[in-house]
């Protein structure tokens, strides 16, 4: 039985009301006076209300960003001036964190212990961030011969559209903004219609933190109407979009008619590969943590465990009995592991998963169904084994705390599993064996491979995905060079000659 955390009426049910900031002032949509209402996954009542911006609101956010970035004071101001804004939004944000922390979890219905902790993880990025600002440099030749120097800089790419999904709210535009804001940008952010508060939020810290007006915009609404025009804006410069790989190929598709760049951060089917001579009780520990975690609403779960065939029915009784244990519930509950489903409609795609499952011959050794808390919508953590590589929950993104259990017999065969599908954002191994490690390490075309862990991660390292999992890599040292042009500065010295003129 999975231990229940049951949701408590909001004391407080006024809804929050939130305006968009463009060009430094805080705005009510130009065009439409309809709000768009954030029903709270665990509560079910309105929670936070958001201007429905629209593609006039987005164009005047494009055109104050333009502005700002031509001729404002923010790409002008040295290196050391921008970092110092930002260490002072780092600040700002960590007095702010309970505030920042409560509306993700009741927008996102994410349990409010582990948002606490996204948002310190977000202090810490806008922090390396501001010491990446220092060291963004580019290159001289002094090697090209008496009478050439070259010098090559690196240039604040322009405009950023940045657009955000709903499922780490904060720590997401926190992977993208300060990064793009250290290098001299300016940004229009589009956050997810269902949780754009604790965005907006930011918007409040970096104007008090001293981003000049129009540098960073918010501006709320849907991806149709406001994320399209963000994407196909000729005076937007580059797109950085987190979100799924359907709307990540248009988004490519919009951004080629103007040929922006484009950074994307896409969906994940990330595999664990368990060898029998790996530490299984840590294994068993970091697969419901990896299934499990944001109620597996999360790029980076370990929703697929590759089992050596020799282990793999000790370790389902291990991970049930384990998973029984998991707290589900209230995510405002500082004791909940595991909240609230984003929406009704995406518990019953979940519930889908699991029923075509066991249609295709996939059996439920812990979970399946959904769970009737009083209020919201609630998914019990959930462990199908004897899945197939070909089954539909073994190669799409779920979304859901549910765990596919498949098998293998060689290396080689856990390889080609693992392989096997479109995506390839993280994946995990797990043996005492350090050729085996390195050997899967090397293999597994995965941006992340983590070994004998999983789902850790730094500031300094770089994320994202191979294939249909992305293009581009977010945090690490070039992080900050990700939001800049290549100049290169080809200088003669002395007379020029060479062509009419013999040399000499
Ligand atoms: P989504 O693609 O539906 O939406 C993401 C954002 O795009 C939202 O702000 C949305 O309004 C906007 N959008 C929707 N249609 C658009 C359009 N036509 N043009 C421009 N913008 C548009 O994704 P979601 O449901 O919010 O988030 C879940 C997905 O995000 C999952 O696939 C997950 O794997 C992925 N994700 C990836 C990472 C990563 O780092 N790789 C991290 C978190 C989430």
């Amino acid at each position: 039985m999975t231990v229940l955390v049951n949701p408590k009426a909001l004391s407080d049910q006024k809804p929050r009301d939130f305006k968009m900031l463009i060009d430094g002032q805080w705005v009510g949509s130009a065009e439409s006076s309809a709000l768009i209402e954030r029903v709270a996954p665990s509560h079910g009542v309105v929670v936070s209300r958001y201007q429905s911006g629209s593609k006039v609101d987005a164009e005047r956010a494009i055109a104050a960003a333009r502005r700002a970035f031509d001729t404002g004071p923010w790409p002008r101001m040295t290196a050391a001036e921008r970092s110092a804004v930002l260490l002072k939004a780092a600040d700002l944000i960590a007095e702010r964190s309970e505030e920042l922390a409560y509306l993700d979890a009741i927008e996102a219905g994410k349990p409010i212990a582990q948002v606490r902790g996204e948002i310190a993880g977000s202090v810490d990025i806008w922090r390396y961030a501001a010491a990446l600002a220092r060291d963004l440099h580019g290159e001289s030749y002094n090697t090209l011969g008496d009478v050439t120097l070259g010098v090559v800089l690196r240039e604040a790419i322009g405009v950023v559209s940045i657009i955000t999904p709903w499922n780490f709210p904060f720590l997401i535009v926190g992977q993208k903004l300060p990064f793009a804001l250290a290098a001299g940008c300016t940004a229009v952010v589009k956050p997810s219609e269902m949780t754009s508060g604790s965005t907006i939020v930011l918007g409040e810290i970096l104007l008090e933190a001293g981003v000049p007006a129009g540098v960073v915009n918010i501006v709320t609404g849907t991806g149709p109407e406001v994320g399209a025009l963000l994407t196909s804006h000729p005076e937007v410069d580059m797109i950085s979009f987190t979100g799924s790989t359907g709307v990540g190929k248009l988004t490519m598709t919009n951004a080629a008619q103007t040929l922006k760049k484009v950074s994307l951060e896409l969906g994940g089917k990330n595999p664990q590969i368990v060898f029998p001579d790996a530490d299984l009780d840590a294994f068993i520990d970091a697969a419901v943590f990896g299934a499990y975690f944001n109620a597996g609403e999360c790029c980076n779960a370990g929703s697929r465990l590759i089992l050596h065939k020799s282990i793999a029915s000790d370790v389902v009784a291990r991970i049930a009995e384990l998973a029984k244990s998991v707290k589900v519930g209230d995510p405002l509950d500082s004791t909940t592991q595991v909240g609230a489903i984003i929406t009704p409609q995406h518990l019953d795609k979940i519930a889908g998963y699991v029923a075509g499952a066991k249609r295709a011959g996939a059996e439920v050794a812990h979970g399946g169904e959904t769970l009737d808390l009083g209020m919201g919508q609630f998914m019990a953590p959930t462990i199908l084994s004897h899945v197939t590589p070909a089954m539909a929950v073994a190669r799409e993104e779920v979304f859901g705390p549910v765990l596919s259990v498949l098998t293998f017999d060689t290396t080689a065969e856990a390889i080609e599993i693992a392989n096997s599908i479109d995506y390839g954002l993280s994946a995990g191994v797990w043996s005492r064996d350090f050729d085996t490690c390195l050997t899967i390490g090397r293999r597994v075309r995965a941006g992340t491979v983590w070994m004998n862990t999983f789902m850790d991660g730094a500031s300094e390292l770089p994320f994202g995905g191979y294939k249909q999992s992305g293009l581009g890599r977010e945090l690490g040292r070039h992080a900050v060079e990700d939001y800049t042009e290549t100049k290169t500065l080809n200088m003669h010295i002395g007379s020029r000659t060479g062509w009419w003129m013999p040399r000499g």
